[in-house]
């Protein structure tokens, strides 16, 4: 590369040095050339440039001490757990129905997922979730604040990355519909605003989604939160019933069909 890139971890929050993280981990089925740049809503804060598209997708966000601490307790666990879904889509032809077996590190695959969240999100994103750094930083770590929820889903192509969204979601209702007072007032109770802060990040053969205080965007999206509950050394069973959702609108946690976006 020859040239430094320098930034704040946002892991650790040090200043320095920044060396390439590949967003999932390169093992991962992220060593192409990425040609579609037209969903990746960017890395934070410019530290990626056209070259990455060259190695995979990524982008300067770790110090070289994040990054290699965190890839090495994680990274291979995080491989294995991509590899048996990428064997459950091909060998469903990306149809899988049932529930399937996957033998992984949970805790392992959890803290990957949570690493790769610090990186899509800004650098600051760490100062409002700082029980979460220690999450990542410390392997043995257990404790993953229940507010916290981490959503996964079968993607069988295209990709998406977000940080830092915020989604407003407000029930409309006609007021000149309404037939009479105590309906109206009934149905002005029910006029609930509520947000949502997730972020989102698809690469194939998955897609996950991390959300604070909020409902999951989508019903269909399966919470894989308790995998913090193992511990570090742990491999074991666990059986999943993912669903496949589409990635096509540029929208984060959108799982409409292109058809659907079409009309
Ligand atoms: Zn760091």
């Amino acid at each position: 590369m020859g040239k430094d890139i320098k930034g704040t971890c946002h892991l650790c929050g040090s200043y320095g040095k920044l060396s390439f993280e590949h967003i999932p981990p390169k093992k991962a089925f992220n060593n192409c050339r990425i040609e579609h740049y037209n969903y990746f809503m960017g890395i934070a804060q410019g530290n990626y440039d056209n070259q990455i598209s060259q190695r995979g997708l990524g982008g300067y966000t770790l110090c070289e001490s994040c990054n290699s601490k965190t890839g090495s307790w994680y990274g291979g666990a995080f491989v294995e757990w991509a590899c048996q879904s990428m064997n459950i889509l091909k060998y469903t032809s990306n149809r899988p129905s049932l529930y399937y077996r996957f033998r992984i590190f949970p805790m392992r695959v959890i803290k990957q997922i949570a690493c790769m969240m610090f990186s899509v999100n800004i650098s600051e994103f760490r100062c409002y979730h700082q029980d979460l750094v220690r999450f990542v930083l410390n392997k043995e770590e257990r404790h993953l604040d229940p507010n916290i929820k981490f959503f996964a889903f079968f993607n069988a192509e295209g990709f998406r990355m977000s940080g830092g969204v915020v989604k407003v979601k407000t029930n409309n209702f006609n007021m000149d519909s309404l037939e009479n007072l105590e309906e109206s007032i009934d149905k002005m109770r029910t006029k609930v605003k509520t947000h949502q802060v997730l972020s989102e990040l698809s690469f194939p053969p998955l897609g996950y989604v991390l959300t604070f205080d909020s409902e999951p965007p989508d019903p269909r999206l399966i919470d894989i939160s308790y995998f913090a509950k193992y511990q570090y050394k742990d491999k074991c069973p666990i059986e999943l019933h993912l669903p496949v959702l589409p990635v096509d609108s540029p929208y984060p946690t959108d799982y409409r069909s292109r058809q659907e976006i079409g009309h």
